[in-house]
């Protein structure tokens, strides 16, 4: 993906310093989203007491879906054993519900814990699940820094939400 790396000896320093406390007033949105606060712009498609899976509304792709635990948690050893087996369950559900949707060739799934250093902006740990279509990165994406997004994402969010029973909801 990358043809140059760069080795910087001046962000050392920065990177070795202990940020973990650096974020702990400034609010979650995940943890919003799952108390259901209206301030919070989300897609959210299913809950239950152990998590809870959104939409991603700046999404990498069409149907990329979010699944959160709704405690707030920041690294995958401090969730319980239930919230673990919840979540892989729930990977295979949100893989069946995309498919059945949406028309994937592929598929990426992340697991993202501790925010910003891990290439997120939120330190609740959560899992992306991305599906992937031929020839999904184009002339925009290459030169432009833009992502082209081909479906709009209510017109999504509306076939996912018809099919959301796959999740375990009503
Ligand atoms: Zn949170």
């Amino acid at each position: 993906m990358f043809k140059n790396f760069l080795f910087p000896n001046s962000r050392m320093k920065y990177v070795k310093k202990n940020h973990e406390n650096e974020c702990k007033d400034c609010g979650c949105i995940f943890c919003n989203i799952a108390k259901d606060d209206p301030k919070t712009p989300t897609k959210k498609l299913y809950q239950d007491d152990t998590l809870m899976v959104v939409m991603n509304i700046y999404p990498y792709n069409v149907g990329h879906l979010q699944i959160v635990p709704v405690r707030h948690v920041v690294w995958f050893d401090e969730l319980t054993k239930k919230e673990r087996v919840a979540i892989v369950e729930m990977i295979n559900k949100t893989v069946k519900l995309i498919r059945k949707v949406e028309t994937p060739v592929a598929m990426n799934i992340g697991l993202n814990m501790a925010g910003d250093c891990a290439g997120g902006s939120i330190t609740h740990l959560h899992v992306h699940v991305v599906p992937r279509y031929k020839r999904d990165f184009g002339f925009m994406e290459v030169t432009n820094s833009t992502r082209v997004i081909v479906e709009p994402i209510e017109e999504t969010y509306k076939k996912l939400m018809k099919n959301a029973k796959i999740l375990g909801g009503k």
